[in-house]
């Protein structure tokens, strides 16, 4: 581990200076060089796009930037999962190397040197824009970035499991568009920008606007389609302010979707060709032909290094290939292999994990029954060379399957070693030994032999309990809340120690109210895996419902052990000094959160308790008035900003706050112990009016 630890810190270090040598020496002038653009639409398969040769496509707009620029045919994705294969765009490293094996429980580790902090340190303005929540800045993929919207708390977005907090490629596509107008024009022409902008629409729930829904042959192409107009609006607004042709365009996706393909649903699990085969388009006319199609391997650790190869600076430290001089034509495509993983199904379920090797037409997949397809042959990889039906079908690639499978099994051990060798230190750090005795104290930390029921099985067989699982949390997303946990209690009797269900039951039992089962799941799931944020934070929750103040604070404070930027967490913490009427420390906490993310709206209702507790209202409303401002879909912050107005005497503004705070949550007004006296008071005609308005049967 020391060991590992020295090898990157020199690697890092080397190359900091390699880079710093690099400034000023190659460069004629900032001014000269090129934006760069890097887009990733989450979750879009390749071949769902008119471009990639799906005819019933609907993507007009990322089509004529295909037509612009190179279309890389064959780019494979590292794992199937969000922000492991954002990692490796933005580091060029493998997961293997910079350690990030699956969403919410893994950091980027602040060795990691990633494409923004490069451009930084090159002069560019750097900013990202993102749309879900597996991004937030709390995984420390900001690095580097001057600025990184990751507002996802309001704005009327869908607010789904904690997860997939997402907000529409519309509205991340209007603060984009707002950002170029202030920052690209003549004025401030001469710095170039590095700019990400993260669309997630084509996640599941697939939930299209209507024209789209109407117009694309699936829901799922809806999502794309309603993606493709948004990239339209984006290319247009570079052309329009002329900057596109001094912008190096990156269009590509953190991975696919299985669409049911292989009996998985949506992605995470296998590594086939239908999760890891995403499109690479780059649009650069100063370098890169228009309209070409790049037949040769690439994969995503390649896309760092091309930007960097196109903008002439050292590639550093990356896993990937610089491809601009094969991309520009100037050079051959090289050969190499084609690496993925998934650990999903071991870190989440106690399945075996999985490890992909493609070289040529082959796909090579190490699993407990391992696979090896011929995709000159088979392209949907559904024939596994290495079964034995195999051979009854075509008995003479069925006995060159065992050898070539031998081979490239050997080629992956190899390809691992190498990638394990730029290993960074994970962030996430074990449980130190205070910390373990007392949640084993609080009853977390059960059994260490205790077995997932799952253990080692081929995701492959496992499958089909994971769908189940998936169809739970369906349920539960569309509040179908006692069927959801039914089907969780039959699942969890073959497998007891499975989080994911635990978690989605504990969800379904708070909704339901039934706040003593979910606190048991909670602790089922906690005893499993105590160094998980989500159910940390609501356990805590239910701690403080029950008004056992101390052990939600132990509760907020491990949460906050395990993400150490959770606003959720610090403000909670506020919360309970507010209670206890230490208001310093309560500011402090709310202080510390709204630093850390000022677009957290529960930060500022904090405020405003604790202001309303000291009786200045007119700082307690303007606590609100902040909260509404960035979530405006809050009851609390409406609502109580009403009362505070009226308090001042501003009985207008009070009704206004108090009319949106019923439309906002018309049945969280109803059980307000605080609406009786507010009916009554004479001042409030219009508030009254309003109400019974609102209580009128439609
Ligand atoms: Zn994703």
């Amino acid at each position: 581990m020391v060991a590992r630890f020295l090898i990157a810190a020199i690697c890092v270090s080397c190359f900091g200076l390699a880079a710093g040598c690099e400034r000023g020496s190659r460069h004629e002038s900032s001014r000269a060089r090129p934006n760069v653009v890097v887009i990733t639409v989450d979750t879009l398969r390749a071949d769902r796009l008119g471009c990639y040769g799906f005819e019933r496509a609907r993507t007009p707009h990322i089509d004529k930037l295909a037509a612009e620029g190179v279309l890389a045919s064959h780019v494979i994705a590292p794992t199937p999962i969000t922000l492991p294969s954002h990692t490796s765009i933005f580091t060029g490293l493998q997961p293997p190397a910079h350690g990030v094996r699956d969403n919410a429980s893994f950091l980027v580790p602040d060795e990691a040197v990633t494409l923004a902090e490069r451009l930084k340190a090159e002069g560019y303005r750097t900013q990202a824009f993102i749309s879900a929540m597996v991004l937030h800045r709390m995984y420390n993929l900001h690095q580097g970035f001057d600025g990184y919207d990751d507002q996802l708390w309001g704005g009327g977005d869908r607010a789904d499991i904690a997860l997939v907090r997402q907000r529409s490629g519309e509205r991340t596509m209007d603060l984009v568009l707002q950002w170029l107008n202030g920052n690209v024009g003549t004025r401030a022409k001469a710095v170039p920008f590095f700019l990400w902008v993260h669309l997630f629409d084509p996640h599941a729930p697939y939930d299209p606007p209507a024209s789209d829904a109407e117009a694309a042959p699936t829901p799922y192409d809806g999502e794309i389609a309603s993606v493709d107009r948004q990239i339209g609006r984006f290319v247009e607004a570079l052309r329009q302010k002329d900057a596109l042709d001094d912008t190096i365009v990156v269009f590509t996706s953190d991975h696919g979707e299985s669409l049911g393909e292989h009996g998985e649903a949506t992605h995470a699990v296998f590594i086939y060709e239908s999760t890891v085969h995403v499109p690479l388009i780059l649009r650069y006319p100063r370098k890169l032909p228009a309209g070409k199609i790049y037949p040769g391997p690439a994969q995503l650790v390649d896309v760092m290094p091309t930007i960097l190869g196109l903008l002439g600076v050292e590639p550093g430290v990356s896993q990937g290939t610089d491809l601009s001089a094969p991309f520009a034509g100037t050079e051959p495509p090289p050969t190499f292999a084609r690496y993925s993983e998934s650990l999903h199904p071991e870190l989440e379920y106690g399945m075996a994990p999985l490890y992909g090797l493609r070289l040529g037409d082959l796909t090579y997949i190490r699993a407990p029954r391992p696979e090896l397809y011929d995709r000159a042959k088979d392209p949907g990889e559904t024939r596994n060379l290495l079964e034995p039906s195999a051979a009854a079908s075509d008995s003479a690639a069925a006995s060159a399957a065992g050898p070539q499978a031998m081979k490239l099994d050997h080629e992956l051990s190899k390809t691992l070693g190498e990638l394990e060798r730029l290993a960074l230190v994970p962030k996430a750090k074990p449980l130190d030994e205070d910390t373990a005795d007392m949640l084993r104290a609080l009853g977390y930390i059960a059994d260490p032999e205790a077995k997932q029921g799952l253990e080692g099985m081929d995701p492959k067989d496992g499958i089909e309990i994971y769908a189940q699982i998936q169809n739970a949390r369906q349920m539960q997303h569309d509040g179908d809340y006692a069927a959801c946990t039914r089907l969780l209690e039959s699942l969890l009797k073959t497998m007891p120690k499975n989080v994911s269900a635990l978690n989605t039951a504990a969800l379904c039992e708070t909704k339901m109210g039934n706040g003593k089962a979910a606190e048991q799941y909670y602790l089922r799931s906690l005893s499993v895996d105590p160094r998980q944020h989500f159910p940390l934070v609501q356990l805590g929750r239910l701690h403080l419902a029950e008004r056992r103040i101390e052990q939600a604070r132990a509760s907020f404070r491990e949460a906050l052990e395990v993400v150490p930027a959770s606003v959720e967490a610090m403000s909670l913490l506020g919360y309970l000094n507010l209670l206890d009427g230490s208001l310093d420390q309560a500011k402090s906490w709310f202080d510390r959160a709204i630093a850390e993310d000022p677009g957290y709206a529960q930060s500022h209702i904090g405020y405003g308790d604790l202001y309303s507790a000291e009786q200045n209202y007119r700082k307690a409303k303007e606590a609100y008035e902040k909260a509404a401002e960035v979530e405006p879909r809050s009851f609390h912050a409406w609502f109580n900003g009403g009362l505070c107005a009226l308090r001042l005497g501003e009985v207008e503004t009070a009704e206004r706050y108090l009319i949106r705070a019923a439309e906002v949550d018309p049945e969280a007004l109803l059980r307000n112990p605080n609406l009786p006296p507010l009916q009554r008071d004479p001042r409030l005609v219009g508030f009254r009016a309003a109400l019974s308005r609102a209580m009128q049967p439609q």
